[in-house]
């Protein structure tokens, strides 16, 4: 069967989904479901049609004539693509039966659509797009911030071009990702968010997250420093690779400090090997002993040979005030593992005199 546009007339053109539920930009109240609808009547081969028909058509045409938004949380695997399983599921309903089905007719998701594609030997996703985080939030409130507080659309330039730097495997795993993953849609939707939750914004707000709001005041109440930030979280991000998987021991959460990538960047250039030993033979040539800076901790003196020379090194200057820049011995301070995570554990990192005054001070 074809999908040919009177046939099938979608019902609504700004189809909510998957549930089949009254959440949604809808007057109306909820049709109730066909009755007698059972998937059980859904083959193999109806299903293989319904994807022939998806890919023939592409996607958007194909869940606009089949009647059907897109999908939010499960698609069908097949072959290395990703399908809408709800939209799938209708029109093999109508290839199996005759009758096809339209969003309304019936929900989806992990309760229907989920079994009946895996009793029939096909793979289901479950697949949630990652929160922002707040590097991505601070991209986009630069954006919006240049743009004088407004929201921006999905057809400019300087959205597509964020779409596609946030799409970078440097800040989500792709495997992680749904087909909508930071689309330009979506990024236009944040520019929205943060646009609206300005205080001086009189209209009504869209929904926007603790952490918008969050970097939204930063914002307003440091604008230069911001797109410093901003500048120096797009040129890591060109130059990062792909995070290791699993937490890092040596990290604290990077999600909840001073933005992922910079903090990865820079903990990364204070583990380099090479700046390490030359700083201790710096201190050494100096005379000084090779011991925590704000503490006094000597590795060697409580483990002995097993701590001898061991010390981290802190760069004094965090990248995202610096930028990427040649790291210079004076930069460094050689303190111990304790002090060194105080330092990064929550933001606004310390200083290393700060620190040594909370210490003193406790
Ligand atoms: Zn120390
Ligand atoms: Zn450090």
């Amino acid at each position: 069967m074809i999908l040919s546009d009177h046939r099938w007339t979608p019902v609504n053109e700004t189809t909510f989904e998957t549930t089949g539920g009254a959440s949604g930009p809808r007057s109306v109240a909820p049709t109730p479901y066909r009755r007698g609808v059972t998937l059980a009547d859904i083959t193999r081969p109806a299903v293989l049609a319904a994807i022939a028909e998806f890919d023939r058509l592409g996607r958007d045409e194909f869940l606009r004539l089949a009647g059907f938004g897109r999908s939010k949380l499960y698609y069908l695997e097949y072959q290395g693509r990703l399908y809408d399983s709800k939209a799938i599921v209708g029109y093999a309903h109508g290839q199996s039966t005759g009758t096809p089905l339209v969003s309304e007719d019936f929900s989806g998701g992990d309760k229907t659509v989920v079994p009946r594609l895996t009793a029939l030997g096909f793979d289901v996703r479950y697949m949630r797009n990652p929160d922002w985080t707040r590097d991505e939030i601070i991209l986009a409130c630069a954006l919006v911030e240049a743009n004088g507080w407004r929201q921006l659309d999905a057809a400019d330039q300087r959205v597509k071009e964020l779409s596609e730097l946030l799409q970078s495997p440097a800040i989500h795993p792709v495997d992680q990702r749904g087909p909508e993953f930071r689309n330009a849609a979506g990024v236009g939707r944040k520019t929205a968010d943060i646009a609206t939750a300005h205080p001086q914004y009189l209209g009504k707000k869209t929904n926007g997250n603790r952490l918008d709001r969050e970097v939204l005041d930063d914002f307003i109440a440091r604008p230069a420093e911001m797109h410093a930030v901003a500048a120096a979280i797009r040129t890591a991000l060109a130059a990062d690779e792909p995070p290791t998987a699993g937490p890092d021991p040596d990290v604290p959460d990077p999600t909840a400090d001073e933005g992922g990538v910079l903090l990865r960047l820079h903990l990364r250039r204070e583990r380099d090997p090479k700046i390490r030993r030359a700083k201790i033979a710096d201190a050494k040539r100096h005379g000084l002993a090779i011991a925590c800076e704000i503490c006094g901790f000597d590795f060697a003196k409580t483990y002995g040979v097993r701590g001898t020379d061991y010390i981290e090194c802190h760069h004094r200057t965090p990248l995202h005030v610096t930028g990427p820049t040649k790291t210079r011995l004076a930069d460094l301070a050689l303190i111990c593992s304790n002090c060194h995570r105080m330092i990064h554990r929550t933001k606004p990192w310390l200083t290393v005199e700060e620190l040594q005054s909370v210490m003193q001070r406790s």
